[in-house]
């Protein structure tokens, strides 16, 4: 296959075989590299497809140390977002001359078909999900990569190159681009989150910009309108949101509407929009807005704004018993997305919430907590911290996961929504957020056996 921007097979290095690692690797032996693959440990699951990547072609991996003499002969170094840039073996990389790139960016040089590119802090995976589901109602090829679960060096690989490429990016992704120009970028929302690796808000702010960098005038920026204040860009633009009077598509009234050009058109109503809550109606109106500027005319996306289903672990109804709705949204690691949570449903929660706490201000959302939840169901590590910055919602402490949901049975009243929203991180219980999230979905079934199960019948994310 030609590339963009690369000269000839030769010697490439993988530093870090997570799996986005996995997934260059995978590129780059199909195309007739010879490949290193490098990481501190061989992990569990690079051993589990290392007979199959040797079958595909030359690859040597070195576990442990990080011999500078790995760089001979090497043309192109694959970073994998994890690896600092200060390490000695990138330093000595780039004081050769060797082109260091990330996963993402090696994977867009190979794309054919049409990319639309999603970036911001929070509704990436829903976002990306949802506008590939439009997409594909409206009968384009589509499909869903990158941070989204499936490396973008997969998709590529494995889909026929006339595809259209909907890519979630992460901003840790945007560190290492050096062409990445999506036809469609879209810029979801910009608030403090990761600020443990980023100087600063203005800094994270900034690599989120990086998305629309190599845009050109022929290409689209979706944003929402507040944040393109001040700042010039190459692309045509579409907001979205919730001020009409540009061009973008905007809710007015209960109806999402489409203004372009002076004109008004409606799309939706908003009511007939599948999932809950004003950030998913943000969401949407994103997705409808990315679509409209890769060419659909608002008729085409109803169909897939309507039919779209939440993504696991992401307000996701997983029961329905005895009139009480069971949402697990463990993906709700930060205070944001708790907020958002809350503002679903306007009263009649049962949360469970905590986990490792993130340093989050739970105290903003005192007033809205007191408003909308009936009971509080606290575990973790956050516990206490959450459990005084609320000190007027009716609390109990347990100490798992499996009191839990045994204790919001108990108080849940029928029209009721027992909400799984932690707020927090997972990992001072769990594995990561999905293990919370299929073990509420398990325990909901087993305590509650009535249940009929609602959602997604399995995972596709
Ligand atoms: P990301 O991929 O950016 O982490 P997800 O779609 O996986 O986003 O959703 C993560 C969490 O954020 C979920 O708890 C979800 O309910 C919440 N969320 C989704 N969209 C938004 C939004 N537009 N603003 C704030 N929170 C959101």
């Amino acid at each position: 296959m030609p590339v963009k921007g690369e000269k000839k097979r030769g010697r490439a290095l993988i530093l870090g075989m997570a799996r986005s690692g996995r997934a260059a690797a995978r590129l780059l032996l199909t195309e007739g590299y010879d490949v290193i693959a490098l990481d501190r440990t061989l992990s569990a699951e690079t051993h589990e497809v290392w007979p199959a990547l040797e079958r595909m072609g030359s690859i040597q991996g070195l576990w442990g140390e990080h011999p500078l003499s790995a760089l001979d002969g090497v043309e192109i170094l694959v970073r994998s977002p994890g690896v600092r840039h200060d390490i000695p073996l990138l330093k000595e990389a780039y004081q050769r001359g060797i082109e260091v790139v990330g996963e993402l960016e090696l994977a867009y040089r190979r794309i054919r078909g049409a990319l639309l590119a999603l970036t911001g802090t929070n509704g990436k995976s829903t976002t990306t999900a949802w506008l590939a589901h439009i997409l594909k109602e409206s009968g384009r090829r589509a499909t869903a990569a990158g941070n989204i679960g499936r490396p973008l060096s997969d998709a590529v690989l494995e889909e026929p190159p006339d595809t259209c490429f909907v890519v979630e990016v992460s901003s840790f992704q945007l560190e290492d681009i050096s062409s990445f120009r999506p036809h469609v970028g879209v810029l979801l929302n910009i608030t403090p989150d990761h600020l443990d690796r980023y100087a600063s808000l203005e800094a994270y702010a900034e690599m989120k910009w990086n998305l629309f960098s190599h845009q050109g005038s022929d290409d689209w920026a979706v944003l929402p309108g507040d944040l393109s204040q001040g700042r010039s860009l190459k692309a045509r633009t579409l907001h979205f949101g919730d001020a009409p009077g540009v061009d973008g598509v905007f809710s007015l009234g209960g109806e999402m509407v489409c203004e372009r050009e002076g004109m008004r058109e409606l799309i939706i109503p908003l009511n007939r929009l599948p999932l809950p809550g004003p950030h998913n109606q943000r969401n949407a109106m994103a997705a409808a807005a990315a679509a409209i500027a890769y060419g659909l005319a608002p008729d085409e996306i109803v169909e897939g704004l309507s039919t779209f289903k939440a993504l696991p672990h992401r307000m996701e109804p997983v029961g329905r018993a005895n009139e009480i709705l069971w949402i697990n949204d463990s993906k709700a690691t930060n205070v944001d997305s708790l907020e958002v949570a809350l503002k679903s449903y306007p009263s009649g929660i049962i949360l469970i919430a905590g986990g490792r706490d993130k340093e989050g201000d739970f105290s903003r959302l005192k007033a809205l907590a007191v408003q909308s939840i009936r009971h509080l169901i606290l575990l973790g590590e956050a516990a206490e911290t959450i459990r005084r910055a609320w000190p007027d919602v009716p609390a109990t402490m347990v100490a798992n996961l499996e009191e839990a949901v045994q204790t919001a049975g108990m108080k849940a009243r029928s029209g009721e929504v027992v909400l799984l929203s932690p707020g927090c991180a997972s990992q001072d219980m769990f594995k990561d957020y999905e293990e919370r999230g299929h073990q509420f979905r398990d325990l909901v079934r087993k305590h509650h056996l009535e249940v009929e199960s609602c959602g997604r019948d399995e995972e596709t994310a």
